[in-house]
């Protein structure tokens, strides 16, 4: 049977939220079967518990938030993606997270740091069976036109792959690689993708800042480019860390729906927004998906019962 993963014991970060600029503390605790992944904001009285899931998700600009029930006026915890990117990255099914503010760690802005601090406190198996949600039939999101044209597509793959291509009105960003394919059966997601830190641009920032986002942002937890150069002195981590971060984050933003895809996902220049308003076309279509589980391992996809090692 390919089984459901829990930590094997608690775990801690603290850092601070990359838009609100709080400090933050985050303790990560094992969760029995069936649990999945649940925030609980533990700075509240009484604390409030929220369960990730595609429909709690309550706002979706420059970060996936989620709120009990997705409703924008409750507590929420915003930034979740790189933390979720790690645990799918690992096949990490269940798991509470008490968090003392609105906001997940960036730590620096990859998923590299969560995946040391999960392989840290260690993977646990569990005895019940590990859910998949199988893609049956091609789902597929649009926005815009022309020049602003963005997509985001699922479909049926006996396996989990993730294609991107991005297109940045940018020349330093222009003159990496746009596109990457990534397996999630290859088990390189900790060497290939979760490296890859957020980025941003010199011109957006002012804006953002202005609009009280990025407020935590610095060159320590993000990749800083003006028109023609990358400012970072270490220079990038990968030659494509543009397109790889947003395929962590397209893995991470996939993980919303509580548990790993057998899907082939592609998108042209997509984000959070476009990766949710997927998840929710899938789902409210019957007929597109189904929840499936493996009584044998060897009729799972090729390195999906195994994505990093249990101990
Ligand atoms: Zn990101």
């Amino acid at each position: 049977m390919v089984k459901q993963r829990t930590l094997k014991s608690i775990t801690r970060a603290v850092g601070v939220g990359i838009h609100s600029g709080q400090k933050v503390e985050m303790t990560l605790r094992p969760a029995p079967p069936d649990t999945g992944i649940v925030f609980r904001r533990v700075d509240l009285c009484p604390p409030v518990d929220i369960p990730v899931g595609v429909t709690s998700v309550s706002d979706t600009r420059m970060a996936t938030t989620i709120s009990p029930g997705g409703d924008p006026g409750a507590p929420r915890v915003q930034t979740i993606e790189h933390l979720l990117s790690a645990c799918a990255g690992l096949g990490l099914d269940n798991l509470v997270v008490d968090i003392n503010a609105d906001e997940v760690p960036v730590l620096d802005g990859s998923a590299a740091s969560f995946v040391f601090l999960l392989q840290s406190a260690g993977i646990a198996l569990q005895d019940a069976p590990k859910r998949f949600l199988k893609v049956n039939k091609p789902v597929e999101v649009r926005q815009g036109e022309g020049k602003k044209l963005m997509w985001a597509r699922l479909e049926p793959h006996h396996g989990y792959t993730l294609s991107f291509e991005i297109e940045f009105d940018n020349p330093a960003v222009a003159a990496t690689g746009s596109r990457f394919v990534f397996d999630m059966g290859s088990g390189k997601y900790k060497k290939e993708i979760a490296r890859a830190r957020t980025f941003g641009m010199t011109s957006d920032i002012d804006l953002m800042r202005s609009r009280g986002l990025t407020l935590g942002g610095s060159m320590d937890n993000a990749i800083v480019v003006d028109d023609y150069k990358v400012l970072n002195a270490e220079g990038l981590r990968y030659d494509d860390e543009f397109v790889k971060h947003k395929i962590l984050d397209a893995i991470g933003d996939m993980q919303v729906a509580g548990m790993p895809l057998l899907a082939a996902y592609t998108s042209f220049k997509g984000g959070h927004a476009l990766n949710n308003k997927l998840l929710r076309a899938l789902l409210a279509d019957p007929e597109a998906y189904e929840v499936v589980t493996f009584g044998d391992e060897r009729e799972a996809p090729k390195g999906l019962a195994e994505l990093a090692p249990a101990w």
